[in-house]
C-alpha cells in the first residue's frame, strides 16, 4: 500500500454546479482527473481530493440533494457567524458545499460590490480551512485557485503554529492574475486576520487577496508555461512582476486539460449531428443549424467565425470590431456569444447594425448554443490581450473548429501555427487581419482545412499531463511522503 496524499481543493466555481469562466471547468475536472491517476503515475500515492465551493445562491433552489454534514461558528468581530456545510460527491470526489450569512447576502457568484465579494470569499476560505479541522481530515496541501481563496493560503501560514495545519503546504494556482481582489483591510481586521508587513510587495498590494496568497503560497502555478514566465515582465506582471521574479524559484506553470468526455463531438447529444476526425461531414450539419438559429444565409462555403467569451476587455473583442470591416470585400459570418462590459456589447451591437446580414451578437451565457458553435463553425477568434491558459481553443480545436489567436500564455501554448490554428504576436489589429487572411485563404482549400481540422482534433488536452504534472508538485511540496519502493 502506497502513502495516501490529502488535498483540499478550493475555488468559487466548478461544473457541473456553477460556470461563470473556465474556472469552472478547471474545478470541476482536475479533482476528478488527480483522483483518477493510477499509483504509478503518482509515484506509488494515492490522491485523497476534496472540493470546497460555496453553496451559492443558484444552487441553494435544490439543497435537498445535498447532505447537511456539518456546522461550526467563523470568528468574526463581535461575535460569529454560523458555517453550514453540505455534501455530495462529484464523480468520486467528495464535494462539500458552505453556506453562512456573507454567502447567503449575495445574489450570484461574482457580484458587481466588491466589497461584499470580499467578505464572502473571506468568510468562504476561512470556513474551509476549519472544515478540514472540524473533520479532523489533515489535508497535506491546500489548493487554492485565484483571489477568492487566496487567503485560506495567507490564514494557513499564520495557523502553522498549531499541529493540525504544522505539515501542510500552500499551492495556488493563478488563473487570472489582475484580478486580486481588491483592498481588504477592513474586512482583514473584522475576520481577526493580521495585516502583513512584506517590503517586497509593493503597499498597495499587502491588503489585497490575491498578492497576500501569493507571498503565503509554498508553491505558485500559473496556468500555461508561457504564462508563467509572462507575469515575471512589466507588461503582463500587474506591477507585481519584481516580486514574482523572487519567488521564481517557486512558479511552475501548468497548462489546463478540458474535460474530455463532456467535451466530445462524437457523443455531444447537444449538436445538430454528431462527428469525429474520421467524419466531418457531420460538421456541415451543425453549421447549418447554427446559419438557420442565427438568421444567416444557410452559405456552406462561406466561413462562419464565432467567439464564445466572456465580454472583456481581455479578450480583444475591440480587435475584432475593428479587423471586420477591414475584411468586408470578403465573404464571412461572425457570431459572438457572451456577456459582460456594456460599453463592448454596444460595439458588438453597432457591428450588428452595420452588417446585419453577416454579424449576430448574442449577448449572454448559453451552454448549448455554446456547444453547436464550437460544433459548427469553422474560425474560432481569440485575440487576447493577455490569456492565462484559455479552454476555449482547446475546445474549439476538440471540435474542428480551428483557432486564430493571438500568441500569448496558453494560446501560444496550445495552438501550433500552420498545423492547428493561425497566431499573431502583437494585440494590434493589422497583425489580426492578416492572421485572418491566412486562415481564410486556407480555408478555400477544403483539402487543406481539413487537414488543420484533423490536427487539432487529434491534439490530447485530456487532464492526464497536467494532473501528473500537479501530482509531481504535490509530492515535491510534502517532500517526507516518499513513494514505496517499487
Ligand atoms: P475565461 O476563463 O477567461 O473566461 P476560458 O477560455 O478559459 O476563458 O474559458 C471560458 C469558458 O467559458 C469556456 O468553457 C467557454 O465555452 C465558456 N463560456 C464563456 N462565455 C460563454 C457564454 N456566453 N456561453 C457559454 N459558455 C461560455
Amino acid at each position: 500500500m502506497g502513502e495516501t496524499l490529502t488535498i483540499l481543493f478550493l475555488a468559487a466555481e466548478a461544473e457541473p454546479f456553477y460556470k461563470v469562466g473556465g474556472l469552472a471547468d478547471v474545478a470541476g475536472s482536475l479533482p476528478v482527473a488527480l483522483r483518477g491517476l493510477s499509483p504509478k503515475m503518482t509515484g506509488g500515492m494515492q490522491l485523497d481530493i476534496r472540493l470546497v465551493l460555496p453553496l451559492h445562491c443558484t444552487a441553494q433552489s435544490e439543497p435537498q440533494s445535498l447532505l447537511r454534514t456539518n456546522e461550526f461558528p467563523v470568528y468574526r468581530r463581535g461575535g460569529s457567524i454560523r458555517a453550514q456545510v453540505f455534501e455530495r460527491d462529484l464523480n468520486g470526489v467528495p464535494a462539500y458545499f458552505i453556506t453562512g450569512q456573507p454567502i447567503l447576502n449575495a445574489t450570484s457568484i461574482y457580484s458587481a460590490d466588491p466589497a461584499a465579494d470580499r467578505e464572502k470569499y473571506i468568510f468562504f476560505s476561512l470556513a474551509a480551512l476549519e472544515l478540514s479541522r472540524r473533520m479532523g481530515w489533515r489535508p497535506d496541501i491546500v489548493h487554492a485557485n485565484d483571489w477568492h481563496t487566496a487567503l485560506a493560503l495567507y490564514t494557513l501560514r499564520a495557523r502553522r503554529g498549531e499541529a493540525f495545519f504544522s505539515r501542510t503546504a500552500g499551492l495556488l494556482t493563478v488563473h487570472n492574475l489582475p484580478y486580486m481582489g481588491g483592498d481588504a483591510s477592513d474586512v482583514l481586521a473584522a475576520y481577526g486576520l493580521a495585516p502583513l508587513f512584506e517590503e517586497n510587495l509593493p503597499s498597495w498590494a499587502r491588503s489585497q487577496p490575491l498578492p497576500m496568497g501569493l507571498w503565503a503560497a509554498d508553491a505558485i502555478v500559473p496556468v500555461s508555461e508561457t504564462y508563467a514566465r509572462e507575469i515575471l515582465t512589466p507588461d503582463f506582471g500587474c506591477d507585481l512582476q519584481d516580486f514574482l521574479k523572487q519567488r521564481a524559484n517557486s512558479i511552475t506553470g501548468i497548462v489546463n486539460g478540458v474535460d474530455v468526455n463532456a467535451w466530445n463531438p462524437l457523443t455531444d447529444r447537444r449538436l445538430a449531428a454528431t462527428f469525429d476526425a474520421d467524419s466531418l461531414g457531420g460538421r456541415l450539419e451543425n453549421k447549418t443549424a447554427l446559419q438557420k438559429k442565427m438568421g444567416f444565409p444557410i452559405e456552406a462555403r462561406v466561413p462562419l467565425l464565432a467567439m464564445v467569451t466572456r465580454v472583456d476587455q481581455q479578450k480583444g473583442l475591440d480587435l475584432v470590431f475593428e479587423a471586420l470591416p477591414k475584411l468586408a470585400e470578403k465573404p464571412w459570418q461572425f457570431l459572438l456569444l457572451g456577456s459582460g462590459a456594456p460599453q463592448l456589447e454596444a460595439a458588438a451591437r453597432s457591428l450588428q447594425a452595420k452588417y446585419p446580414e453577416r454579424v449576430q451578437a448574442v449577448l449572454r451565457y448559453d451552454a448549448n448554443l455554446s456547444r453547436l458553435i464550437y460544433g459548427g463553425a469553422d474560425m474560432f477568434l481569440m485575440p487576447s490581450r493577455y490569456e492565462p491558459c484559455g479552454l476555449g481553443q482547446m475546445l474549439a480545436m476538440r471540435y474542428g473548429c480551428v483557432p486564430v489567436v493571438r500568441a500569448t500564455g496558453g494560446l501560444k501554448d496550445t495552438v501550433e501555427e500552420g498545423k492547428t490554428g493561425f497566431l499573431f504576436a502583437r494585440a494590434d489589429v493589422d497583425e489580426f487581419v492578416e492572421a485572418l487572411q491566412r486562415a481564410l485563404g486556407v480555408y478555400a482549400s477544403q483539402e487543406k482545412w481539413r487537414r488543420f481540422q484533423r490536427n487539432g482534433m487529434k491534439q490530447d488536452f485530456s487532464w492526464t499531463r497536467s494532473a501528473r504534472q500537479y501530482a509531481t508538485l504535490y509530492r515535491c511540496l510534502v517532500p517526507e511522503a516518499v513513494p514505496d519502493p517499487e
